[in-house]
């Protein structure tokens, strides 16, 4: 078989691989849309074993990058104040990655040879990832740097001190960087901007903070203890231990979240005491066991948080969560009992809803719905039938 042949192809088959390219939703569709799986870049995942990738990036004119600090992303200085706002667009502050090339080369260098003074201007451990490339005419690849929240917190008390920027004596840096960023920035948390941002800069954002976080979480081998350092165009780590050496992979966390209904197709919402909002009405959720399957974890944590017996389940989808480091994934299950009996430990309300119940008690305030960013949203509003 060839492919020389010019002519559209239309065959069913090929319109399906057409259709599910690229989709992150493209399994079930229940929940057509949710914030943090969204994504349209191709992650060139074979890229990133070339140990020059980063290098040629930053200084390729056609990279972009984007900042993040304490799984916050930079957007432009103005849309912070506006970030919860539900009808406003918001978009990632994107520097040429040229712009950028010396003050990084500079921060690994420095590092390197031990120079670094833990000054504004020194970001100690640099962190670059490579996220991918959005394909088509003009293609465009995208980075990301992790700017430590300590090295911004120092930019900005320098700024509001009024200090001159500048570079500092031994330290090959452009002090006035970090200043540029502070002034010229805002930032705004995962779960705020990627609900209100095109689905490409959503993609890119989830995917600059998992990986952010996690690097900034995981500092040291976890078998042998020694210092990692990052692997892989920042996906991985390296363990420097010459006598380990392994390349060591994130660690995920899986969460269940399941939206339970009744054979009258009433849905059932909880509220968690650990939640700071004591109006907010949610499923129910919780982490994956060790050894545990996803299916046994759904039956057990509704068993354990109000006492209900699950019959069938159905995949409906999966978000990942990167706070720090879950992805949540979300079913829908049938009840085969409606006593409810909260643990009063996890849980201290549960009441099952029918539509009419949710429209009336939502209109009236006596409840609160989960975030534009949580997969929970999506579940209820697939239930309800209608965007909420
Ligand atoms: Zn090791």
């Amino acid at each position: 078989m060839t492919h020389s042949d010019e002519t559209e192809d239309n065959s069913p088959a090929q319109q399906d691989a057409k259709h599910y390219a690229f989709s992150p939703l493209a399994l079930t569709r229940m929940l057509p849309f949710l914030p943090l799986s969204q994504g349209t870049v191709d992650y060139e995942v074979d890229r990133r074993n070339d140990p020059g990738l980063i290098k040629k990036l930053l200084n390729n004119t056609a990279a972009q990058l984007m900042l993040v600090s304490g799984g916050k992303v930079a957007v432009p200085h103005g849309q912070g104040a506006v970030a919860q706002a539900e009808s406003v667009k918001l978009r990632l502050a994107m520097i040429p990655a040229t712009y950028m090339r010396d003050f990084i080369e500079a921060s690994q260098r420095s590092q390197q040879s031990g120079t670094g003074t833990g000054s504004a201007t020194n970001l100690r451990s640099p962190l670059v990832v490579f996220l991918g490339t959005k394909q088509g005419n003009a293609a465009k690849s995208y980075l990301s740097l992790t700017i430590p929240t300590s090295a911004l917190k120092a930019a900005e008390e320098s700024a509001t001190s009024h200090a001159t920027p500048g570079t500092h004596a031994g330290e090959p840096l452009p002090g006035s960087l970090l200043g540029d960023i502070v002034r010229k920035f805002d930032w705004v948390d995962l779960r705020d901007f990627a609900p209100r941002a095109s689905s490409l800069e959503a993609g890119l954002a989830t995917s600059a903070v998992s990986v952010s976080n996690w690097q900034s979480y995981q500092r040291f081998c976890p078998q042998c203890g020694a210092r990692v350092s990052p692997a892989n165009a920042g996906w991985a780590q390296r363990c420097t231990n010459p006598d380990h050496g392994e390349i060591l992979f994130p660690r995920i966390e899986p969460a269940v979240i399941t939206a339970v209904t009744d054979s009258q197709d009433r849905i059932l919402l909880q509220h968690n005491k650990a939640w700071k909002n004591p109006k907010l009405m949610s499923v129910s959720a919780g982490f994956v066991e060790a050894g545990e399957n996803l299916e046994h974890a759904v039956r057990r944590e509704t068993m354990e948080e109000v006492g209900i017996t699950l019959g069938d389940l159905a995949y409906e989808g999966s978000q990942p969560w990167p706070f720090q480091r879950s992805l949540m994934v979300a079913f829908k299950a049938r009840a085969l009992t409606t006593d409810i009996h909260v643990d009063g430990v996890e849980v201290d309300t549960a009441r099952w809803f029918s539509r009419d119940e949710f429209t009336m008690a939502l209109a009236n305030g006596e409840f609160e719905l989960p975030t534009r960013a949580a997969v929970a949203r999506y579940q209820i509003q697939e239930w309800y039938g209608q965007e909420l």
